[in-house]
């Protein structure tokens, strides 16, 4: 396996995108980036920035654009991201949001953008069991809870319920999710660089199908 990737990962919220993320980022050996995750580190350090990403992210409307905009692009132009690629999780989310990011990579692009798959109402009851460490990021369920009760079996930090996992913030998130993000997927669909992947099945089960989705767009490339 050659290191080194550009993926964009959609999924509705619960649809097991912060994991399969995680899996992917370690077996392409690239950062995760997560905009939730950056956000809910600015959250917990208390810092200005965080205080304002806090009052959006607690009702689940989407933080501003340019906010969005100028933290990921930020991110993209280190070292590391620049050099081997990256999965990006939770961005982009809006028109102007995948526009900034294609305006970025040009003359490049992403090697792919995946649809991860998950039925309305299997999010929504997975969302009601959701936990996840306040340190780490990893994601808890009630079929995969930590070995320990609250704590990470990962990094030993607390296994907390998200504040934001409130019913009229789940709702409020899926809605803004079919209005702003699913149109992206079409966006995406039209430059061809759009594959769906069906999320339902063990953690296991859907990574090696991602993995295969990534490998055979590469393989295409490559052949081309
Ligand atoms: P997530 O962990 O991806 O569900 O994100 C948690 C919250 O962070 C969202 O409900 C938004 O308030 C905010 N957020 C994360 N990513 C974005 C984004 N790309 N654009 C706008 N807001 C975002």
């Amino acid at each position: 396996m050659v290191p080194g990737v550009k993926l964009v990962i959609f999924g509705k919220q619960g649809a097991g995108k912060g994991t399969q993320c995680q899996r992917l980022a370690r077996h392409y050996v690239v950062p995760h980036i997560s905009t939730g995750d950056m956000f809910r580190a600015a959250v917990k350090s208390g810092s200005e920035f965080g205080v304002k990403a806090q009052e959006f992210m607690q009702t689940g409307e989407l933080v501003p654009d340019d906010i969005v905009i100028g933290l990921v692009s930020e991110r993209l132009s280190d070292l590391d991201t620049r050099g081997r690629g990256f999965i990006l999780d939770g961005f982009p989310r809006t028109a102007q949001q995948a526009e900034a990011l294609a305006e970025h990579l040009a003359p490049d692009e992403i090697d792919l953008a995946i649809d991860l798959e998950v039925p309305t109402e299997v999010v929504l009851r997975r969302l009601a069991g959701r936990r996840v460490c306040q340190d780490c990021g990893t994601n808890y369920g009630p079929d995969n809870p930590p070995k320990e009760d609250d704590i990470c079996d990962v990094c030993g930090g607390e296994v907390i319920q998200r504040r934001d996992d409130t019913e009229a913030a789940i709702r409020r998130r899926l809605e803004l999710y079919e209005k702003e993000t699913e149109p992206l997927i079409a966006w995406y669909l039209s430059r061809d660089q759009l594959v769906t992947v069906d999320g339902m099945g063990t953690p296991d089960q859907v990574t090696a199908r991602l993995i295969r989705a990534v490998d055979t767009r590469r393989e295409h490339r490559h052949a081309r």
